[in-house]
């Protein structure tokens, strides 16, 4: 079943899909976006989003993402919380399905951005939601009072240490490496709090816990010794994992598994462009992927107008 004709479909929720939105609703195209489960994306539930322009004390994801997509809303754009589940090639079109029914377009922007990497580690799965989370701001209110691990050594991790740290007892980063990849100033912030303790080469193996996560054990890297390590909650921030398995092979993807573009967003297939953190060489940031989403429905205004496929 159909579900509409579109100049343009954009999947994805995040801010680099509503910033395509609201550009391509403003330019007067007829278009559709389809948000997926998180309307927001990652910043959705991110406490303070840090160098987003004009916003000098940073913004939560929970107050910026909602404005972005009423201004899309404003503009003309139609929101639909359905996922896609596909992308096929039609007669000159493209038609993106999802589980209630297929949308038409003449040109897709693909910004469905990236999920939180697992551990892998025995009693991961079953303890997700009791005790292990990828969302400080969500979980760390639940754990007032409570030791916590936070598992990384990147900029996501170390971020969400300092907010765990606003809530908790103790907070202790668990990370496999030797010294941090974060911005200095993130590893400054955690130098400066005592509640914020830092566990190099170390590695977690297993969650512990039967109705809820009781405690980790971990294993130090360079004598292999064990320990059981006692925490309410374990935030595990490894690495970002495209959201591209959807598109079954139908594009050509790069070895991290996101989509290569040129510098007008445009990917391998014509009429299809890539924004956000799903896109190859994505600087990563959130203005980065508004940026992005900017580029790719401005360059699908022109495809439109007059076809154009090369720079
Ligand atoms: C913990 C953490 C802290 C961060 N802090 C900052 C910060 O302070 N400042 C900063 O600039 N950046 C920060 N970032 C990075 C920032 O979150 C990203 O750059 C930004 O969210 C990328 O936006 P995006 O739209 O490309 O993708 P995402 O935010 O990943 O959004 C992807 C969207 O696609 C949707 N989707 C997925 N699959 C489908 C599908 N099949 N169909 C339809 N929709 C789908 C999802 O529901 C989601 O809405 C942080 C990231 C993390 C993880």
């Amino acid at each position: 079943m159909s579900h509409g004709e579109y100049d343009l479909v954009i999947a994805g929720g995040g801010v680099a899909a509503l910033t395509a939105g609201l550009t391509s609703a403003r330019a007067g195209r007829k278009t559709r976006v389809l948000t997926g489960p998180s309307l927001g994306g990652q910043l959705i539930s991110i406490e303070r989003i840090d160098g987003y322009p004009g916003f000098p004390d940073g913004v939560p994801g929970y107050d910026l993402c909602p404005i972005i997509q009423e201004q899309a809303v404003g503009a003309g754009a139609e929101f639909d919380a359905a996922e896609a589940t596909g992308l096929h090639s039609d007669d000159g079109r493209w038609r993106v399905t999802t589980r209630q029914g297929a949308v038409g377009a003449r040109a897709v922007v693909i910004a469905t951005g990236t999920t939180s990497k697992t551990l892998g580690i025995p009693g991961e799965e079953r303890l997700r939601g009791k005790g292990i989370s990828h969302c400080a701001s969500c979980d760390a209110p639940l754990l007032r009072g409570r030791s916590v691990g936070v598992v990384g050594g990147g900029d996501s991790a170390l971020q969400e240490a300092l907010t765990l740290a606003q809530h908790v007892a103790r907070v202790i980063i668990l990370h496999r490496g030797s010294a941090f990849s974060a911005q200095s100033a993130y590893v400054q912030q955690v130098q400066q709090t005592p509640r914020i303790e830092v566990r190099f080469g170390t590695i977690v193996e297993e969650a512990v816990g039967n109705d809820g996560l009781t405690s980790v054990r971990t294993r130090t890297v360079n004598n292999g010794k064990a320990d059981d390590l006692e925490l309410a909650g374990l935030f595990v921030y490894v690495g970002l994992a495209p959201a591209t398995t959807w598109l079954n092979g139908v594009l050509a993807l790069d070895a991290s598994g996101r989509i290569p573009v040129d510098g007008a967003m445009r990917s391998g297939l014509r009429g299809v462009f890539a924004a956000g953190t799903v896109r190859s060489g994505s600087a990563g940031r959130a203005a980065a992927a508004a940026g992005d989403g900017a580029v790719a429905a401005v360059a699908a205004d022109q495809y439109l107008r007059d076809g154009t496929w090369s720079v």
